[in-house]
């Protein structure tokens, strides 16, 4: 009964984004610290020498580990958290792969002690690189202490490419303050080195912050609360006056997991529009909750990503939310009751008698001749993005097939496109205009010859940008757009160091850049098919996606560049098409070489034919 740990099946471990779990100490913290939180513990201490490089322990008093356990704790694929794929769609726990602490073994020396509370004793292991040197039965008290040191022993490359100790340690801090900030009931401490660095007792929210960045930061905080049928926000933003000129306190959580995500921080900045001081950056605290099932966590172990269902809606709550949490707290510019309004009223009007006006009705009008599905949460604002600001640039250049003339696609992966078009027929598409349709905002429906394709706009639209993207950069021949004025940007001088590394490619895409100095970042053209104002996620994107990896080749830093732009600029799930940006998307998707996947390797696209349906008929 007391033992948990199985081995996943093989078809569920294949459906799990795998990755390089342990690149730094950080890594190796962040994962015992979900660890402990997964085991349901009250208390979590962090022991850390010379940032990590010699010992990482983490001591709980959750619910420990059978001796069977124990010992399976450290085989790929061993998890008690999930059993089947369909729990990767209900995640409740951190984490779900069973592969930390293998990979964890596997590089370092681990010493890991730990006792189920209805034990009287309990197991004591010790594995070197991955083969167990102890198992024996130990005292210990219940919970579980692990300790990993000399981490990297058996790869020195790894080890050489760790920077220094200050830098690894700043690293650690992060990981170890988000994961606190996360929790804020569950009391944690940090030592590095003997020295106490963090000793946070169990308490509400604004006391966690407040322990972890100071007395002062007590009076900085404006709370934000909202409720709505898809996403629960509670938090607090930093008064504008507080804001940091480099990116400062900007923490998302989303079911209590840490993500990053530059479209929905720039929801935030948009909601300080005009509260901030010259190019200063908000700072926020802010706690999503949605329904585990409209997210996708299952992205890539180490990236703090992951991927809504309905991310435009979530960008418009969440910035409406935050401007009315600082309207609410007299921070922004309010209308003036008080004021005698017919002071307001002009001169020439002032003796006018209002009339009625005329309401003109459409009476040809039929609200459902538009096939687009109702929003979900029919309370929000309509933040429908018109295709004029957006929709039609984006695809500005991108008006395939080349010629014009739809003939002459060729299309590489005949596997792929093979059974979609048929040969003699050219573009098997039907060409009315009517013959795509919208499902959810998230899925563009279309008719082909054999029966249906079923698309994801994200997804597809990613990889059309991808392609065009990668085309720009190598054949450099892309168009840019003239600022009347310079953006100037302000990075801190390691993410401008990022920045000036991919500068040629970024500038193969259409950027164009003026002076780089003093944390500012001027630039004077930028692609023509990205609107002005979404400059700033692009780049946040980029340093979110270069912060673990810096490509070296030419090859590798142009396909990050490429991925991450287009992930950056793609129509997000939740965003309404309209009838002609469907039809582009769906031709500029097929003309694509590889139209099947998107950049990231997921699928962009299924087809029913008319004989699956008739069956399902039957
Ligand atoms: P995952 O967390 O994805 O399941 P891990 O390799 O991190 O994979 O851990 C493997 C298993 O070991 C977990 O599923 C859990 O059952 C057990 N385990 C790991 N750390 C602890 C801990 N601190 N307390 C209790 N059980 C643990
Ligand atoms: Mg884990």
């Amino acid at each position: 009964m007391a033992d948990i740990i199985k081995l996943l099946p093989d078809h569920v471990a294949n459906q799990i984004a795998a990755g390089e779990v342990v690149q730094r100490p950080a890594s190796v913290v962040k994962e015992l610290l979900e660890n402990a939180i997964d085991a349901g513990a009250t208390s979590i201490k962090l022991i850390v020498k010379d940032a990590g490089k010699t010992l990482i322990q983490i001591i709980d008093d959750g619910k420990g580990m059978s001796e069977t356990d124990a010992r399976m704790s450290f085989e790929r694929h061993a998890t008690s958290k999930i059993t089947s794929a369909a729990d990767l769609f209900n995640l409740n726990t951190k984490g779900f792969r069973g592969e930390a602490l293998a990979s964890i073994a596997a590089v370092a020396h681990v010493d890991l002690k730990t006792r189920i509370h209805q034990n009287e004793v309990g197991t004591h292991i010790e594995i070197e690189g991955s083969s167990i040197i102890t198992q024996e039965p130990c005292a210990v008290p219940p919970g579980t202490s692990l300790a990993v040191k000399n981490l990297f022993f058996n790869i020195p490359a790894r080890r050489n490419f760790l920077k220094s100790n200050n830098v690894e340690l700043r690293h650690i801090i992060d990981e170890f303050q988000r994961v606190a900030l996360a929790h804020p009931q569950i009391v944690f401490a940090m030592f590095h080195n003997e020295g106490e660095v963090f000793q946070l007792p169990a308490g509400n929210l604004k006391q966690r912050i407040v322990g972890i960045f100071g007395g002062k930061t007590n009076e900085k905080l404006v709370p934000v609360s909202e409720e709505t049928d898809i996403v629960s926000i509670q938090g607090f933003v930093v008064k504008p006056e507080f804001s940091k000129k480099t990116r400062g306190e900007q923490f998302f959580f989303v079911n209590d997991r840490f993500i990053k995500n530059p479209y929905l921080n720039h929801a935030v900045s948009a909601a300080f529009e005009g509260l901030l001081p010259d190019r200063a950056r908000a700072s926020y605290f802010l706690y999503l909750t949605v329904d585990p099932s409209t997210i996708d966590i299952n992205i890539h172990p180490t990236k703090t990503e992951i991927k809504f269902d309905d991310e435009h809606s979530l960008y418009a709550i969440l910035r409406s939310t935050i401007k009315h949490s600082l309207g609410q707290f007299n921070i922004a510019p309010v209308l003036d009751f008080d004021r005698d309004a017919n002071l307001d009223t002009p001169y020439a009007y002032k003796d006018k008698h209002a009339h009625i006006p005329k309401v003109e009705v459409d009476r040809n009008f039929n609200p459902f001749a538009n096939v687009s599905p109702p929003k979900k949460g029919a309370s929000l604002p309509t933040y429908t993005k018109q295709p004029v600001d957006g929709w039609e640039q984006m695809y500005e250049g991108l008006k395939t097939p080349p010629s014009g003339d739809a003939s002459n696609v060729t299309y590489e992966s005949e596997e792929v496109t093979g059974d979609l078009f048929q040969k003699d027929a050219g573009y098997a598409f039907a060409k009315a205009e009517s013959s795509t349709y919208q499902l959810n905002n998230k899925y563009i429906i279309s008719t082909i010859k054999s029966g249906m394709v079923i698309i994801d706009q994200n997804r597809a639209h990613q990889r059309i940008l991808y392609e065009e993207l990668l085309r720009n950069i190598t054949v450099k021949e892309s168009v840019s757009q003239q600022l009347l004025f310079p953006l100037i940007l302000n990075y801190n001088s390691s993410e401008l160091g990022l920045l000036i590394q991919l500068k040629e490619g970024l500038e193969n895409t259409g950027f164009v850049f003026g002076k780089v100095a003093n944390e500012t970042l001027e630039i004077t053209g930028i692609p023509t098919s990205l609107p002005e104002s979404e400059v700033p996620i692009v780049i946040e994107q980029l340093l979110s996606d270069l912060e673990n990896e810096v490509p070296d080749t030419g090859f590798s830093q142009t396909d990050t560049l490429a991925k991450s732009m287009a992930k950056s600029m793609a129509v997000k799930a939740g965003e309404t098409l309209d009838a002609e940006s469907r039809e582009h998307l769906v031709n500029s998707l097929f003309a694509c070489k590889e139209p099947s996947v998107s950049p990231h390797n997921r699928t962009t696209f299924i087809t029913m034919n008319a004989e699956e349906l008739d069956r399902k008929f039957k």
